[in-house]
């Protein structure tokens, strides 16, 4: 993987009890009962699985470890919980649960998209006299944790704003959000809810818990499209593709100004 198991990983494991599962930016986090929490990340190209177990001595076809299969946690109640990563970007570690919040992994990191906390005037605050692109902005995960490349995109499509629209002049000369940056927060909250309905957007490894796909990709308006139509009501526009910093950004330069 990314970064080497823990020393003893397996047996700091065994018998451990899940008191709580949590998410904060992309890190999954399951606090354990020795005051230690396994922090999970699952890279570019990670999922988990729930698999039936096999009971000793009866051997399933479905149990097999599967090419990429990494990790196996063998549950009670008949139940393994599985690791795939084709890619291996992803890691897990071990870390002390009251020390979370200070490690170099999590201090610095920026407010949950989906809390009250992400509002237009924090925006606002932090875009203001900036030149850099909103949509480099956006991707900080210092400003906020756990946006990616489609959500940006999807979200900038909503609000009607460019991508590569200086952050700074979507701020007024008071420090107050214009009304485009008004928008945005509602925007972004809003894709991640309906992506979160969908079960998420299965381009290339992201799978379900239970091995199926996620459908919101049939549901993006403007990624991966370029070329298409824009499907913002009267407009008759047409999706671009620009890349910025190396990534791909999709947007209708017709109504995202
Ligand atoms: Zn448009």
């Amino acid at each position: 993987m990314r970064v080497p198991f823990p020393p003893r990983f397996a047996a700091r494991l065994q018998g451990r009890r899940v008191l709580d599962l949590r998410r904060r930016a992309k890190y999954l986090i399951a606090d354990l009962d020795d005051e230690h929490s396994l922090v999970m990340h699952l890279g570019m190209s990670g999922s988990f699985r729930i698999d039936e177990a096999t009971p000793v001595g009866f051997p399933r076809k479905s149990d097999k470890i599967a090419a990429h299969d990494h990790v196996v946690f063998h549950l009670d109640q008949e139940k393994r919980v599985v690791y795939n990563d084709p890619r291996r970007f992803g890691c897990m570690l071990l870390i002390a649960t009251n020390e979370i919040d200070a490690d170099k992994l999590f201090r610095g990191l920026g407010v949950e998209p989906l809390s009250d906390a992400l509002d237009a005037a924090l925006l606002a605050r932090v875009f203001r006299g900036r030149a850099a692109p909103v949509k480099a902005l956006l991707l900080d995960q210092r400003l906020i944790a756990g946006l990616g490349n489609i959500y940006v995109c999807e979200a900038l499509h909503r609000a009607h704003i460019s991508p590569l629209c200086a952050a700074g002049s979507l701020v007024t000369a008071r420090g107050r959000p214009t009304a485009a940056l008004a928008r945005l927060p509602q925007a972004i909250k809003e894709v991640l809810t309906d992506a979160l309905k969908a079960g998420g957007s299965s381009l290339r490894d992201h799978r379900q818990i239970d091995g199926s796909l996620g459908y919101f990709q049939h549901s993006f308006r403007v990624y991966d499209r370029e070329g298409a139509a824009c499907p913002t009501p009267g407009c008759t526009g047409s999706i671009a593709r620009a890349v910025q910093s190396g990534r791909s950004t999709f947007y209708c330069p017709h109504c995202q100004k």
